[in-house]
């Protein structure tokens, strides 16, 4: 098993009990919030790269070119927010989200140092009490962990590689 399946694995045990304990949980499929309130273009290691390849193979041409066009849109260092060009921006769904990176799994259920990595609905329940009996995730951990799977470059850089382009029939 690798190191993301280990990772992805131990997100899920941590998304898991929380949607346990709080079947509420406003995260669900149909919220694509977040994915349109990104500080910047997604990051992925090599080893995050390589499974959303997977996924991008899996799409027909049209979405793979709705795709690149999206990113030629963004241009490199995009204004904030950013909607992640990955996005289905018709339906709201995200056409990769077997293969989405780790930040995308950790989104709404996580902690980073005394800071929430949630959107503002959740933070808003936080602070009305709501969710006193979670035990939010630990980011840092799941840091170090992602930063054993190799380098990080921004979902541009990766995209416009030649080499995957010409495998997946891309641009
Ligand atoms: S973090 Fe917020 S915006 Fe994102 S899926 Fe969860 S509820 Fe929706
Ligand atoms: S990869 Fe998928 S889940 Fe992650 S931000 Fe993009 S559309 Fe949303």
């Amino acid at each position: 098993m690798s190191a993301l399946t280990d990772l992805h694995r131990e997100i899920d045990a941590r998304v898991d009990t929380i949607r346990g304990s709080h079947p509420d949980w406003l995260c669900g499929k149909g919220c694509d919030g977040c994915c349109r309130q990104l500080a910047e273009l997604p990051r992925l290691t090599l080893s995050e790269w390589a499974l959303l390849q997977t996924g991008l193979a899996a799409l027909d041409e049209t979405q793979r070119d709705d795709i690149r066009q999206r990113l030629a849109v963004l241009g490199p260092a995009p204004a904030r927010p950013v909607t992640c060009p990955l996005l289905d921006p018709a339906t709201g769904a995200c056409p990769v989200y077997a293969h989405r990176p780790v930040a995308c799994r950790t989104y709404g259920f996580y902690a980073e140092r005394d800071r929430l990595l949630v959107c503002p609905q959740i933070a808003a329940q936080e602070a009305d009490g709501k969710h006193a009996t979670v035990i939010w995730g630990n980011h840092a951990r799941i840091d170090r962990a992602l930063a054993e799977t190799g380098e990080v470059r921004s979902l541009a850089e990766w995209f416009n590689q030649a080499e995957w382009k010409a495998e997946a029939g891309c641009g």
